[in-house]
């Protein structure tokens, strides 16, 4: 891989763990500084510590807004700006809506709406200023099409796809591009969470990706020309069926 993203101070929230971490592994082979941000405070220092000088680890809860400001004004104050934020931290619930638990969901929203749209509020105000920055949020296939296994999911990514949209169109001027990644299913801790026939089904047919097919995209979406982002990136195994 080229240093193509040479100097780039990225933020990506989540990366204690699959997606996010893998991103921030291939940002830093890429050229990259990466603030990696999650509440898992262990398994976040023992990650940033094997990635090397590249990485630091900031403690967040996205529930408790605070501690991300504090650390966008932590990065600024050390970096001197903020080229990039990923917006990825994101949970799953799938199931029955009828037989769904309302409590799990709300949690579910919470992370996967309110806080990502939190975490990018945080961000803008310094990239505005910089007039320049991109921010991507990882979305989901379920962001793109109803997926009947998981309603609540497909909800909360359909209402991520609408405020990418919405938000680009705002910052635009501000010289911040603003994309989504949305992948289709990803061996991460996460797909603990997925029903197991459908885990074993989706096994069989050969039909999960890889984190790093993820952290491909994102670089890709990130090295393109200046004033051109790929806006949206479906990342999908070859025979995925919703
Ligand atoms: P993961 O469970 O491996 O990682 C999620 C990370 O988010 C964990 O490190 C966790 O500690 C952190 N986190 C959770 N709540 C937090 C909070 N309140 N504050 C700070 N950090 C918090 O999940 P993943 O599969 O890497 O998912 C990352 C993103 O990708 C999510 O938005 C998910 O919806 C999306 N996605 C995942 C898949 C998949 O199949 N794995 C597919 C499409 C989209």
């Amino acid at each position: 891989m080229t240093q193509s993203l040479q100097g780039k101070i990225v933020a990506i929230t989540g990366a204690a763990s699959g997606i996010g971490l893998e991103c921030a592994r291939y940002l830093i082979e890429a050229g990259a500084v990466v603030y990696l941000l999650d509440r898992d405070a262990k398994t976040l220092e023992d990650k940033t510590a094997e990635l090397g000088s590249q990485a630091h680890a900031i403690i967040v809860d996205l529930f408790d807004y605070k501690t991300v400001d504090a650390a966008v004004a932590q990065i600024v104050e050390e970096q001197g700006r903020i080229d990039v934020f990923h917006a990825n931290a994101g949970a799953y619930v799938g199931g029955n809506v009828w037989e769904g638990d309302p409590d799990s969901w709300d949690a579910m929203l919470h992370l996967n709406i309110n806080a990502a749209f939190r975490s990018v509020r945080a961000v803008l105000p310094q990239m505005m200023k910089q007039e320049s920055g991109d921010i991507v949020m990882t979305s989901s296939i379920a962001g793109m099409i109803p997926i009947m296994a998981e309603p609540i999911y497909t909800a909360s990514k359909h209402a991520v796809q609408a405020f990418v949209h919405t938000v680009r169109r705002q910052v635009a001027k501000y010289g911040i591009r603003v994309g989504a990644i949305q992948p289709g299913p990803v061996v991460t801790p996460l797909l603990k969470d997925w029903d197991q026939a459908r885990l074993e089904a989706n096994i069989k047919a050969g039909a999960l990706m890889e984190a790093k097919e993820v952290a491909e995209a994102l670089i890709f979406i990130l090295t393109r020309s200046k004033g051109v982002m790929v806006r949206d990136l479906v990342v999908l195994p070859h025979n995925f069926d919703a």
